[in-house]
Parts: structure tokens; sequence; C-alpha cells
């Protein structure tokens, strides 16, 4: 006899997985298929791993500057700890989410599913047809590799976790998130690092200041940049990959890192049997309530190529489940999402850069401050931290909030609860400072670094 549900999700990871809990508390009949580990890239090959290595690297830091606190440190770092001690977590919290999933009732089908038509999917192991009144896609992505001679031989964040040992350098192709975070990383272990880009300056679409600091931050901690340039080739010399350059230089590394951003998982979904639209990009066309073409199949998270963020895609699943399985028509707010690069120094935004607001506002007021970190102020570390605060006019809104130095990201979360309410900057000047942090910058800019009006830097 043929299984029935209300709801089959494809895809056990953050999206997917809160959308089958919620559906199910719901009371809805939910089974969920996955054919890797239960918990998505977040956290098996993606945020929480990435944190734990971040974590790692940080050490190299504090153990420079502890001499100026008095201490003596003689340290040496064993990879493999690491790598077992983060599977060990890894291990954890899988287990954590299966027994979410179960404790809300909700079927694991450890197998591939593929839409058969508009409301069954196939099991490619076990050759079976399940029944869904309401499928949901949240397949994800995966890293994406440019099509270049020998790029089998370039790892991406995928493999970078649990490489058997640390390469003595390594060449990181790209610009983004995954570049910078793995860079520091591969730094902060003590592998020689070098980030090829091929734009001009890292973290396309941050504020610039914040692209400036954590460029010259990395740059303080020996990783090197390549800008305007790409990866043409690869080949085997030996232990090493002889990387061949858009600017005709041959140069040997330990290993070859490509983080050239990320395409949706929809390859072998079997869309076109139930007539699911693409994006120009490639990604599941999806309405604001994560509705596809086909009415009977919905899609969250970085398959559909909106913000790609974990923390957006458990948003979409639970708004998803909202509408579909307790009436209540829910549509995720995409604008006012907040962002962190865990690299090193750390940078986290939420809101409008000081470009973007200068170019949709045209009159805008800009705080800056920029100031030693407090720990580093007894050594000889001269990084600076960046705060920046943009509003509108004369103490109007605070549209846009940017931090560089520790702490951004945790600092970023809590200012993004008054900006969704809309504050303006006499509400943000209301707070008395806790003293001595950094965040209390934020409550205590006296007068605008610089205006903007009509468009134009005063
Ligand atoms: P990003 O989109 O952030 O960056 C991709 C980088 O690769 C860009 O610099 C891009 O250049 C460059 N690039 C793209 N294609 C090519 C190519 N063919 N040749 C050379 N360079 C290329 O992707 P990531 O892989 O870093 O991260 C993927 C997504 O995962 C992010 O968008 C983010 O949403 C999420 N993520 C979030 C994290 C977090 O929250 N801390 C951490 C890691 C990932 P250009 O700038 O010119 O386009």
């Amino acid at each position: 006899m043929t299984r029935s549900y209300d709801l089959v999700v494809i895809g056990a990871g953050s999206g997917g997985v809160r959308a089958a809990r919620v559906a199910a508390n719901l009371g809805a009949s939910v089974a969920i298929i996955e054919d890797y580990r239960v918990g998505g890239t977040c956290v098996i090959r993606g945020c929480v791993p990435k944190k734990l290595y971040v974590y790692a690297s940080r050490f190299a830091d504090m153990f420079e500057i502890a001499g100026s606190f008095g201490w003596t440190v003689e340290a040496s770092f064993d990879w493999a700890t690491l790598v077992a001690n983060k599977q060990r977590e890894i291990d954890r919290l899988e287990k954590a989410y299966t027994a979410g999933l179960e404790g809300s009732g909700v079927e694991i089908i450890r197998d591939r599913g593929t839409i058969a038509g508009p409301n069954s999917v196939r099991l490619r192991d076990a050759g079976e047809t399940l029944e869904a009144k309401t499928i949901l896609i949240s397949t994800g992505g995966h890293p994406s590799k440019p099509a270049i001679p020998g790029a089998e031989l370039g790892i991406t964040s995928n493999e970078a976790f649990d490489l058997k040992t640390l390469p003595h350098s390594i060449l990181i192709e790209g610009g983004g998130y995954v570049a910078v975070e793995f860079a520091t990383i591969f730094a902060g272990l003590g592998v020689k690092t070098t980030l090829v880009y091929r734009g001009e300056r890292i973290l396309r679409g941050f504020d610039d200041d914040l692209r400036t600091g954590m460029e010259a931050g990395m740059q303080m901690r020996g990783i090197q940049f390549i800008y305007g340039t790409t990866i043409c080739g690869l080949s085997q010399a030996g232990q090493d990959v002889s990387v061949t350059l858009s600017n005709d230089v041959v140069a040997p590394y330990g290993a070859v890192m490509f983080a050239t951003g990320r395409a949706p998982n929809i390859h072998g979904l079997g869309l076109e049997t139930a007539g699911v639209a693409l994006t120009e990009t490639g990604a599941i066309a999806v309405d604001a309530y994560s509705r596809t073409s086909c009415p009977s199949i919905y899609a969250v998270g970085d398959v559909t190529g909106r913000i790609a963020l974990t923390p957006v895609a458990i948003r979409e699943g639970q708004a998803f489940a909202e509408t579909v399985f307790n009436n209540t028509p829910t549509a995720v707010d995409h604008s006012l999402v907040g962002t962190a690069v865990f690299g090193e120094p750390e940078a986290a935004a939420v809101g409008l850069t000081e470009h973007d607001a200068a170019c949709a506002h045209k009159d805008i007021d800009v705080y800056l401050a920029r100031f030693r970190p407090m720990i580093n102020t007894l050594s000889q570390r001269s990084e600076r931290m960046v705060m920046k605060l943009v509003t509108l006019p004369d103490g109007g809104r605070v549209i846009g909030c940017h931090i560089l130095g520790p702490g951004a990201a945790e600092i970023v979360q809590m200012a993004a609860i008054p900006m969704a309410m809309k504050a303006d900057k006499a509400d943000f000047d209301r707070a008395i400072a806790m003293h001595p942090t950094a965040a209390e910058e934020l409550v205590t800019f006296k007068a605008p670094s610089c205006r903007y009006r009509g468009g134009i830097r005063q």
C-alpha cells in the first residue's frame, strides 16, 4: 500500500527540519527524506564546524598578546585533535536534531527523494513512491568550482574540515564569506595563506570601512592578497598543486581551495515532472510564501536562491509551516537580515551600507568610531575596531549598523532588535552606556562624522 503523508520534506537541513517539526507539532503527518546526515550544511559542514575552527585559529592572536599581560605561553597545535573533537560535537548535534524530529513525530527516511509528480515523491533506494498533500524542497546548495582544467585537484569547504593533515600553504580563490573565514582559519593555524580574488577588494556588498578593515586585519595576520586575478588551471606537482593564474604566474601550493560561491541543489530532483519553475540563476522560483509554480510544492532555504543564511532558511521553514498547516499565511521579511563574517577581525552588519543608504535615501548621517580594542592596548598591536551607524538625517531612523572587531556579531545581533523596531538615533542614545565595552560607542555617538545631502558627501 502506498504510504501517504500531509507533508513530505526533501532535505533535512536547517529549513527542512524546522518546517517538518513545526508542521508535525501542528498535527500534520510528516516524513523527511535525507540521503546524507541530518542537520544539513550548517551543522555538518558549514556554520557550526566553521565557528569551532575559527575559535581554534583565534588562539594564535591570544598567544601573541599574552606576553603583554604577563603570560608566558609555549603553544603547539594538533590538527587531528581539532578534527576529532569537532566530529564528536557534530555527531552530538546530529543526534539532537534527529531526536528533535522523532520527538515531534516526524518519520525520517534515509534515502534520496525525487519529485515524481505534484503529489508524489520517489525513493531512489527503496524504489517506493510516497504520496504527499504537500511537498517541501529544502535541499540546500553545494560549493561550486570554476570550470577550469584540473579543478578536481582543488578542495572546497566540504573537504577542508576533514583534511588528513594541514597543508604547508594554501591558495584560496574567492572574496566572499567562505574565502575570508577559511583564510582566517588556515592562517591562524599556521598555514601560509594566499587569497586570490577576481575583484578589487574582498567582501563585495559590505560597507567599505569593513572591507578595508578586514583586508588590513587579514594582512596583519600574514595573509597575502592577489587581486584582479583568477585561477586558470591546476596540475599535480609532486605533493603540491601547481597553479596557473590569469596573470601568467605559475606557482606551487600545498593545497588549493575554491570558495567561489554555492549553487542550489536541484540536479536530479525531478522538478520538471511537476512543472516547478526555476529562476534565472537556476534556483527554485518561489512566491512570498515559499510556494513554487506547482501549487502543492514549496521550497525554502538555499535552494531558492534568496538569502543563503541558516537563520533565514529556518525562518522560511517556520513561515511555510504556519502558512500551510496553521492557516496563517506568513511571509518572511528579507529586508533587514543581519549577517556576520567570522574572519579575524570579525565583521558584522545589519541594514544599509553607507554607500547604499546614500544612494537610496540621498540625505543620511554617518557616525563612525575607530579605536584600539582594549584587549590590544597593552601590546603593540595597532589594529582598530570599527563601529558605524548610518541614520536618516538629524537623529532620524537608524538604517545601518556595521561593526568590525571583537564581538562584532554579538553586538550587531542586539542592534538588529531596535532597528527592526524602527528605532531612531535618540532611541539608541537613551540607553546608558555600559563601560568599559566596545558596544557603548553605539549609544554615545555625539555628532555625525559625515553627512550626505542629496546623495553627496558633505
Ligand atoms: P560568496 O557569494 O559570498 O562569495 C563567492 C566569491 O567567489 C565572490 O567573491 C565571487 O566574486 C567569487 N567568484 C564567484 N564565481 C567565481 C568564479 N567563477 N571565478 C572566480 N571567483 C568567483 O560565496 P561563498 O562561497 O563565500 O559563500 C556562499 C554563501 O554561503 C554566502 O553567500 C553566504 O550567504 C553563505 N555563508 C554564510 C556564512 C556566514 O553567515 N558567516 C559563512 C559562509 C557562507 P564576486 O564578488 O566578484 O562575485
